[in-house]
């Protein structure tokens, strides 16, 4: 599952042309190389989870064929655009929807066609996302051979009624099976992903999850809370009072034991909800808060490159007559002046942990009044100055989207 705690930054609609993208788009040199990756979003999971508002489709083969022939039409036309130019891609992340609903075979087709058509670094991290109900042992051999070097397996919570409640299907043995499975086939950089403040959760059973997490050895950890999105079945249910809205103080106390354990356990927090083991922080996550560009393929998969965001449009059907059609299934882009781009580089970067230097601040890239938002923030206690950075302080982080309003 992408972060949900990502939320693009809005920027105004406007409807891209169904034509071609406008290219060169006009460089703004960076003060650094930044790192680049692809995302690949496959929209279809073999049901919807409750509080799940991705956008998706569940599987059936004619849609999956419809998808892929519209796929490779896709990357066709960025490569004829050169829109990556000659970059040499750090990070490919497979994600969804449950990018494993498609054939092992199909998403190594899909892994190919990328190589082929892109630079890849030789080292590249690449991300498949999982459900634990979707892998088999002799499929994850494919998906290594392939050419995958990391998995994410949405687990969600390891407790049978927790599953159950939010429309779950797989059970905490088929999580350690599928774990089993997937080290036994050589994933060696493994991901869980984690959800606190779950309809009926406790804390007590948020720290059995936790400690059933750890105990199967990942490399890294995401634990989101839960957030109630409008078109979920979570919403209606919470409206008909068939359950809770999570507690705030609550999930509060379920963060901070998320903290206590996984750092007892050897996990570093590097990002408000990402934990990992040394040299596993996800390289293609750390894309977005880094200021590094991505191009996003499939329908409602978000770009940056060049300094413009463009997001594709949503509906599969539209996707796919647009690429038939010959058009990137562009539906909105935005070019960024520079000043917008210091600020989000600002906002995303003090997601991270480590924060942000200083010397980056002063340097006189942000404007007069986005620097006097941060200096009411550091009175307010939102913001710290230490060891030469810039970062949230433990407050800040439980705020940062409120933060990041202010300083965008
Ligand atoms: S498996 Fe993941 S993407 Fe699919 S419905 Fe559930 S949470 Fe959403």
């Amino acid at each position: 599952m992408p972060d949900p705690s990502f939320k693009p930054v809005p920027y105004p609609m406007s409807p891209f042309p169904r034509t071609t993208l406008p290219t060169p788009y006009p460089h703004i040199p960076l003060p650094h190389i930044p790192a680049s990756g692809i995302y690949i979003h496959i929209p279809f999971c073999r049901s919807r989870c409750h509080f799940c508002a991705f956008y998706l489709q569940i599987y059936r083969e004619d849609r999956a064929q419809d998808y892929l022939t519209a796929l490779f039409r896709e990357i066709q036309l960025h490569v004829e655009q050169s829109t990556l130019g000659d970059r040499r891609l750090d990070a490919v992340y497979f994600g969804g929807g449950t990018p494993t609903t498609l054939q092992p075979s199909a998403l190594g087709e899909i892994l190919a066609c990328i190589r082929a058509s892109f630079g890849l670094q030789p080292d590249a991290e690449i991300t498949v996302e999982a459900h634990p109900d979707t892998v088999t042992r002799e499929g994850l051999s494919h998906l290594v051979n392939a050419g995958f070097n990391r998995i994410s397996f949405g687990v969600q919570s390891l407790d049978d009624d927790e599953l159950a409640r939010m429309g779950r299907s797989a059970l905490p043995d088929k999580t350690s099976t599928a774990v089993a499975s997937a080290r036994d086939a050589g994933f060696t950089n493994l991901n869980l992903d984690l959800i606190f403040g779950l309809s009926g959760q406790t804390l007590e059973s948020w720290q059995s999850t936790l400690a059933q997490a750890i105990a199967l050895n990942p490399t890294h950890l995401s634990c989101y809370a839960l957030t109630v999105e409008d078109g979920t079945r979570l919403i209606v249910d919470i409206r008909r009072g068939d359950c809770a809205h999570p507690e705030e103080a609550l999930q509060n106390a379920m963060e901070d034991e998320a903290v206590k354990q996984l750092t007892a356990a050897g996990f570093t927090r590097y990002e408000i909800s990402n934990y990992s083991r040394p040299e596993y922080a996800c390289r293609h996550n750390k894309l977005y808060w880094e200021g590094g560009e991505y191009l996003g393929l499939g329908p409602s998969a978000q770009s940056y490159v060049d300094g413009a965001r463009f997001g594709n449009v949503e509906d599969l059907k539209a996707y796919q007559d647009l690429s038939a059609d010959g058009c990137l299934p562009i539906a909105e882009r935005e070019q960024l002046d520079p000043e917008r781009r210091h600020r989000e580089a600002l906002v995303f970067g003090l997601r991270l942990t480590e924060g942000i230097p200083i010397d980056s601040i002063q340097a006189g890239k942000l404007d007069a009044d986005c620097k006097a938002k941060m200096a009411q923030l550091l009175n307010e206690g939102w913001l710290e100055e230490t060891g030469g950075r810039m970062k949230l302080t433990a407050a800040g982080r439980r705020f940062a989207d409120s933060v990041a309003v202010e300083l965008l």
